[in-house]
């Protein structure tokens, strides 16, 4: 039974936050129930008294002859050198290669496996069992960076048994509605008119959805991306770690598939290649990409279906066909060193996007010549700052949920191919259709280039600080600044950008998001459709990041949330 009534500067035994392990702790302030206390090796925690023994309890406890007396002893952190200490000095050296493993499951064995010896141990076992170890590994200018906690687990995932999205109905309904709902946007949102119409007036003859020339078009342009991509120019880096320990190798040429593309399409232009026919075969491309994704969508479950069960996404193995399709089946399918997921993500898509945006630009300006298209340009320009940014920080990616967490299936092989490049595309089409249209003066135009520029620069000023944390939470920049200490030994950063609210990047890409719809003036609410989708969809990506960050730092990603309480607008959400 915990004993109250301890006293600022006992010596106590105190329960490590999230583990079933005890270290001897000085107590160094109480206030209510909350005692503050400092581990041997330093760290400093706030604990309740549930998590506080007395020393002396423990010295009897290692004295007895009771069963119990073993298990004790096994887990005293005086014998086991633990995970906590070798992640949590950032001073001392420990060579990469001998890591510690502090705690496993059932077995309660004290082992110390090199990640050799680890290796050959997964090889032989076949059921589930967790190896927890951090590892640590210089950088080029010989800082010490930490490491994720690696968590090794062998066997197969286990079934899926939260569902999202509604569950296999959800992502019915989904699977359904977002395609038809393109083509709404498309319809509703017209040369003619557009506003929310009921039923838009729609074409009901089968060849103005689809082409030969698009449909080669498309698939011209998946392979030219596909090239660009496994061209042996770029970085290779390591991802983070799987399940069984393996880390992948990704190749990161990303920006440089842009400038070639984009050099690319200069000399087409330059060519007179009618590069603006895109304009006219939006909808044609649209049902092949969207036919492209259900195809790709279909080889990704059944590749998945052969793949070793520990490569599956934990999010999608739930045993149920639709929604294990929609939510992606193995999380990382590859051919070779050909990585689907990655390549999708950011390529043909995004890519895509700023090519159909200039697209655009060189139909208005050819058709117009005399009369600059100013919104456009800027709409463009915003886009094009938004893709080039995540080409350029394409390492980032490789730390995203979509990566680490999702399954490659319909959701994001059809929001990577389908939705971003013909629903993103929506304001430059708007005004793509209406060249004549004064949205606004053009000064007007220079507010909306500073409103977006703000966007922009929270956007990417808080992306970069939470990944310089991440990369390096000891770089001097981070001295001052306050952090929590999770049970695992990662840090979460409470200063800065970070400390403002708990989502500043997702502020900065609702700005943003907000002034490419201000170039579309407000004469329409369509064109402010992105804003609010990003809205919505950031608001429930904050919801599920914040519950897989409850069940990763348990109470301490309460306290987190706590100090910093606003989610993503401060003071008012
Ligand atoms: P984040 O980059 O915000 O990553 C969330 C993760 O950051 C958490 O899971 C946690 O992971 C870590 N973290 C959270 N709080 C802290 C903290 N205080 N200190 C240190 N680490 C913390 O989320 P996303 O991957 O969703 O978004 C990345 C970018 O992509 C954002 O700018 C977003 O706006 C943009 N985006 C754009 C979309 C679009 O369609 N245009 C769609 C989705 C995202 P851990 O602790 O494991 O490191």
């Amino acid at each position: 039974m915990p004993s109250k009534g301890y006293s600022v500067g006992e010596s106590v035994m105190v329960k490590w936050p999230g583990s079933a392990l005890w270290y001897p702790a000085v107590i160094m302030s109480i206030e209510d129930d909350e005692y503050k206390v400092r581990f041997e090796e330093g760290t400093e925690d706030e604990v309740t008294a549930e998590s506080i023994r007395s020393a002396a309890s423990f010295r009897r406890r290692s004295q007895s002859k009771s069963p119990s007396r073993r298990r004790s002893r096994s887990r005293s952190p005086a014998r086991s050198p633990s995970r906590q200490r070798v992640s949590r000095s950032p001073g001392r050296k420990t060579p990469a290669k001998k890591q510690t493993i502090i705690s496993q499951s059932k077995s309660e064995t004290k082992v110390q496996l090199t990640p050799t010896r680890s290796k050959r141990l997964l090889a032989t076992r076949s059921t589930t069992e967790v190896h927890t170890y951090t590892t640590r590994s210089s950088t080029k200018l010989g800082h010490q960076i930490l490491e994720p906690v690696v968590d090794i687990k062998t066997g197969k995932v286990p079934k899926t048994v939260h569902y999202e999205f509604g569950g296999p109905f959800g992502a019915f309904f989904i699977m359904v509605s977002l395609p038809l709902f393109i083509y709404y946007l498309y319809f509703t949102c017209s040369k003619e008119e557009c506003s929310l119409q009921l039923w838009p007036a729609h074409t009901c003859d089968w060849r103005d959805y689809f082409d030969l020339e698009a449909a080669l078009l498309f698939l011209g342009w998946m392979g030219l991306q596909a090239f660009f991509y496994l061209l042996p120019i770029g970085s290779v880096v390591k991802g983070l770690p799987l399940r069984n320990g393996q880390r992948l190798d990704y190749k990161l040429n990303g920006f440089f598939s842009f400038i070639l593309t984009l050099i690319l399409f200069g000399g087409l232009l330059y060519k007179k290649y009618p590069v603006a026919m895109v304009y006219d075969k939006f909808l044609p491309l649209l049902t092949t990409a969207f036919i492209f994704s259900i195809v790709l969508s279909i080889f990704l479950y059944i590749k998945a279906r052969r793949a070793p069960g520990h490569a599956l996404a934990p999010s999608g193995n739930s045993g149920n066909f639709l929604y294990d399709f929609f939510m992606g089946h193995e999380l990382n399918p590859r051919i070779g060193n050909f990585d689907f997921k990655v390549f999708c993500e950011l390529r043909p898509g995004l890519i895509g996007w700023v090519m159909i945006d200039l697209a655009f630009v060189v139909k208005v300006w050819t058709d117009f010549p005399e009369n600059p298209p100013w919104a456009l340009l800027l709409v463009t320009f915003f886009q094009m700052l938004y893709v080039a940014d995540s080409l350029l920080f394409e390492h980032a990616i490789l730390s995203t949920m979509d990566i680490i967490h999702d399954g490659f299936g319909f959701m994001l092989v059809f929001g990577d191919l389908v939705w971003v490049p013909f629903t993103y595309t929506l304001q430059a089409r708007y005004l793509a259709d209406r060249p004549s249209l004064a949205v606004m003066p053009d000064y007007c135009l220079v507010i909306v280039l500073a409103f977006g520029l703000i966007g922009y620069y929270i956007f990417r000023a808080s992306n970069s600080q939470k990944n310089a944390f991440r990369e390096n939470p000891y770089a001097s920049q981070f001295a001052s600044a306050n952090v929590l200490i999770t049970a695992s030994g990662k840090r979460l950063l409470v200063s800065g950008w970070w400390g403002w609210v708990r989502h500043p990047n997702y502020l900065g890409d609702i700005l943003l998001a907000l002034s490419w719809s201000m170039c579309c003036g407000f004469g329409s609410i369509i064109p402010y459709f992105y804003p609010i989708y990003m809205l919505v969809l950031l608001v429930h990506r904050e919801r599920r990041d914040s519950d897989h960050c409850r069940q990763k730092y348990g109470n301490v990603w309460n306290k987190y949330c706590a100090q910093v309480p606003y989610r993503i607008i401060p003071y008012v959400y």
